[in-house]
């Protein structure tokens, strides 16, 4: 079965927000956790990669330091430029199996947009 739907709790959402929010006009990078399921992904938690500096994208921190761990589900980063979609850069450094934008003004889920390994948008849920 195709996974095709990620679930988000609620506290997460508000932090990635909140983050983002803080850090801008600057790019946030954070790591989504979570386990997978039948149908898609629950993420549960965040933390932030080793090494990172805001505002340099996805250059600025090294995938190999990342931890083995078998919750990492993928890569949550911000668009203070508002785009909702992810950029060549974006695609060509995926990490993990999910990738999340946050994309400026940071509302609420209407600014948290969620990919697939393929680039594919995915139906975002907050629980
Ligand atoms: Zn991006």
């Amino acid at each position: 079965m195709a996974k095709e739907v990620v679930q988000m709790r609620r506290e997460v959402a508000a932090l990635l927000l909140e983050i983002s929010r803080n850090i801008h006009p600057n790019e946030v990078i954070v790591l989504l956790h979570g386990r997978r399921e039948k149908t898609g992904y629950f993420v549960e938690e965040v933390s932030f990669p080793p090494q990172s500096t805001y505002g340099e994208g996805f250059s600025s921190f090294n995938p190999y330091q990342l931890p083995i761990d078998h919750s990492f589900l993928g890569v949550a980063h911000s668009h203070p430029s508002g785009a909702p979609y992810p950029s060549v850069e974006d695609l060509n450094n995926m990490m993990g199996e999910l990738m999340v934008i946050v994309t400026a003004p940071y509302r609420d889920e209407r600014d948290i947009h969620v990919l697939d390994g393929e680039g594919r948008r995915m139906k975002l849920m907050i629980v």
